[in-house]
């Protein structure tokens, strides 16, 4: 029996393993300079950041903390729009810290808008922001995204957290799909 294997869904691969790796080491160095004496509290967005989270963090040497936080926006299509939902909250008190969120990818800039707001009206002292990738071509809200990994086109990416349909997480480059994946449904 053929054992069925998610390198054979992609089209084309945007970023390579080490190149995306490489990448975020080096991110990770410039806010460790730019965090030190400040032990900052590193946010991620469940579930699409928790594999930049992981080497992100593991890459910094200075104190800090890690939280997570799980949030769902209703709307239509595929643009987030409308409320956002708190379906986890953070385990942290925010007030008075230095905020990192570490996000995947900054697309229309929705999700982001909201949370750098919501962490403000918590007290943090600070709040900026890492980005993985970032789409600028689709960017409609307002988002200062202060350290970034890779710009990329507008293209509907897979792989390092995010997924198509929930699957492609385990991908370790960012890639796009086949056509045909979309066409068939969901990776079988
Ligand atoms: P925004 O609120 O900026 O429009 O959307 C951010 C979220 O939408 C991301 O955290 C991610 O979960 C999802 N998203 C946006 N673009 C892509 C993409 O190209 N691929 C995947 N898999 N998810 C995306
Ligand atoms: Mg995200
Ligand atoms: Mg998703």
């Amino acid at each position: 029996m053929q054992i069925k294997d998610i390198q054979d869904d992609i089209d084309e691969e945007l970023i390579s393993h080490d190149a995306l790796e490489r990448r975020i080491v080096d991110v990770a160095g410039a806010v460790s300079r730019d965090y030190e004496g400040k032990n900052p509290l590193l946010i991620a967005v469940l579930k699409g950041a928790a594999n930049v989270m992981v080497t992100f963090s593991q890459a910094m040497s200075i104190p800090l903390e890690i939280d997570y936080m799980s949030l769902s926006s209703y709307g239509s299509g595929t643009e987030s729009s409308g409320k956002i939902t708190v379906r986890e909250d953070l385990t942290t008190d925010v007030a008075g810290r230095h905020v990192l969120i570490v996000e995947d990818i900054v697309d229309s800039g929705y999700t982001l808008n909201w949370l750098v707001g919501e962490l403000n009206r918590r007290g943090a002292a600070s709040v900026e922001i890492f980005a993985m990738l970032e789409k600028p071509a689709r960017r409609k809200y307002h988002v200062d995204v202060k350290y970034r990994g890779f710009e990329i086109p507008d293209k509907f990416v897979v792989g390092y957290g995010l997924d198509y349909n929930e699957y492609y997480r385990n991908l370790n480059s960012i890639a796009v799909l086949k056509p045909s994946v979309y066409i068939e449904g969901e990776c079988a």
